[in-house]
């Protein structure tokens, strides 16, 4: 409502679209099937969701699908399946191809009321012609002329049609370049995903989305920032075609740093096989941050905690990792891990006879977790890390089960081989230096590989005139030889789980083949890792 508005971080977004009215509001998310949705897209997704449900509107799903060139069915399917994981059905899915026709049409009456013609001149003298506000040799065309080479040449593709595009007629001098006789069609011989070869000639995105706004009934287009001079050549259009007006609502760009967001340079990654694929844990696809890790809700809340901003901003990935740790810590399971890296034996002298079994919980602020089995034994392992903190004749606490003097340590040149210690369970653990984690030196424990990514590029961001193929990081994927308690072996791909004092992590592929089970980590929003990621 109007003066609701309030100052300060509100996990709600407070704002209205100007002219909204309660049950008539109709938002459209436009992706093109160029590529998978990233973390962009699905704030733009977000935002046009919750404008349609604040307002008991509707959503449209558009396949802005206009550019064979670029488009694939593949994509269009991922984009299906990703937006129903973030929980964003539209009310109705559409298609721009499915308005080629009526392009087509609107397209030869722009002609014919002599606001459009084509034009053959060379791209290079185009866009000089352009940028010097230069009228084009083409542009006092005869209405018969265009009309000829639009629906006879380009239509069909001709060698002639091959040569020209249709460009609005607006104001070749106007000092909003967007303004100056922007192309409307183009022609492209690439088969369509949908349409096949039907179409040799296809509307820009400038020509396309303004009428398919209108005539889909959208009353409020949410474009990204950038695109805030194009509102006037949106505005054109529609006049130019007696088309209903739309209202455009601006909302900034999501960047993160050392983040790469376009398509075409996310593919060119894919292209490269630098990255496994579009779902790589080091990309800011949605499946590649599910795969790291975040969570559905984690995102959510992310996109809701940044709100409607104007600023264009280029966010830390801490941010958004710290939202998603608040929704995993409190329900990831804990376990134990140990770098397997020379591992030190520990004997208990008065450990217990034989090895046994206990059932504790998995987490312990909450029961709902679960339990898992933790083995005890007189023959223990611990990380060689952990155990170079401790000292002969120290007590220290040995996690979850109780104090232990360490009587020797035994080590080989630097390293650490073995300790002879006992347990002395009546002591305080609140007294001790040092508190490490162990496993029962048992044949229950599994192998574990624990990655860790870095960002693809090394600066935070790749300014105008810089090419991000000079700043790729040599170094992007980390692993770490671990062992794990024998209760990792039950985990399902997905799974999102924290080992003690290491952090948390998420289960891409369990163990096959002899293979250890393979764990990503998850970012958790605090640390800068030791790769600076
Ligand atoms: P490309 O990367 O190929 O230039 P695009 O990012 O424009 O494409 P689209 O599929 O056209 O991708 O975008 C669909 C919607 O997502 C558009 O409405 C666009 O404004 C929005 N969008 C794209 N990138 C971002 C981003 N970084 N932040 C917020 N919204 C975005
Ligand atoms: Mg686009
Ligand atoms: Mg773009």
């Amino acid at each position: 409502a109007a003066g609701g508005k309030k100052e300060g971080h509100k996990a709600s977004f407070d704002i209205e679209l100007k002219g909204a009215k309660d049950g008539e509001v109709v938002t459209r998310f436009p992706p093109e099937p160029s590529g998978y949705l990233h973390i962009g897209h699905a704030k733009a997704a977000i935002l046009n969701k919750y404008f349609a449900d604040m307002y008991h509107g509707k959503l449209i799903i558009r396949f802005d699908d206009t550019n064979p060139s670029k488009e694939k069915v593949e994509f269009q399917e991922s984009i299906t399946e990703d937006l129903k994981l973030l929980g964003i059905t539209g009310d109705v899915t559409t298609f721009s191809s499915d308005y080629f026709q009526i392009m087509y049409d609107y397209a030869v009456q722009m002609i014919k009321d002599g606001k459009a013609y084509c034009d053959d001149t060379a791209v290079e003298q185009m866009r000089d012609e352009r940028m010097n506000g230069i009228a084009s040799p083409r542009r006092e065309r005869t209405v018969e002329e265009n009309l000829k080479l639009f629906t006879e040449d380009m239509k069909n593709a001709t060698e002639e049609g091959l040569k020209n595009c249709l460009r609005a007629k607006i104001d070749y001098q106007a000092l909003n370049k967007t303004l100056r006789d922007p192309v409307i069609y183009r022609t492209n011989l690439t088969p369509h995903h949908r349409t096949g070869t039907a179409w040799k000639i296809y509307p820009t995105y400038d020509f396309c989305c303004p009428i398919v706004d209108s005539l889909e009934g959208v009353t409020h287009a949410l474009r990204t920032i950038e695109y805030r001079d194009r509102n006037a050549q949106y505005d054109w259009m529609l006049n130019a075609m007696k088309l209903r007006k739309v209202h455009i609502w601006d909302f900034a760009r999501v960047n993160f740093v050392r983040t790469l967001l376009s398509k075409r340079k996310l593919q060119w990654f894919v292209d490269k096989e630098m990255v496994s694929n579009w779902d790589d844990p080091r990309f800011p696809t949605v499946r590649g941050v599910r795969r790291r890790g975040m969570t559905v809700e984690g995102l959510k809340n992310f996109v809701v905690s940044q709100g409607p901003s104007k600023n264009i901003i280029n966010l830390d990935w801490n941010l958004i990792w710290a939202v998603n740790k608040k929704v995993i810590d409190p329900i990831a399971p804990r376990h134990t891990a140990l770098n397997a890296k020379n591992l030190v034996k520990v004997h208990l002298a008065n450990g217990p006879e034989k090895p046994y079994s206990e059932k504790k919980p998995k987490h312990k602020k909450n029961a709902e977790v679960g339990e898992k089995d933790v083995i005890f034994a007189a023959d223990l392992l611990l990380e060689q890390e952990d155990a170079a903190t401790l000292e002969d004749g120290e007590e220290a606490t040995f996690m979850d089960w109780g104090n232990v003097i360490i009587n020797k340590i035994h080590k080989e040149g630097d390293v650490i081989k073995s300790i002879d210690a006992t347990l002395h369970l009546e002591g305080d653990f609140r007294k001790t230096k040092h508190k490490v984690n162990w496993l029962a030196d048992t044949a229950d424990t599994v192998k574990v590989d624990l990655v860790d990514f870095d960002h693809l590029i090394t600066k935070d961001k790749i300014e105008d005139g810089e090419n991000f193929e000079d700043f790729l990081t040599p170094e992007t994927e980390f692993h770490t030889a671990a062992i794990a308690d024998s209760n990792v072996s039950q985990m399902k791909e997905g799974d999102i789980i924290q080992f003690e004092r290491k952090g948390y992590y998420r289960l891409d592929q369990v163990s096959k083949d002899g293979k250890p089970a393979v764990f990503f980590t998850i970012p958790d929003g605090k640390s800068v890792n030791k790769y600076g990621a």
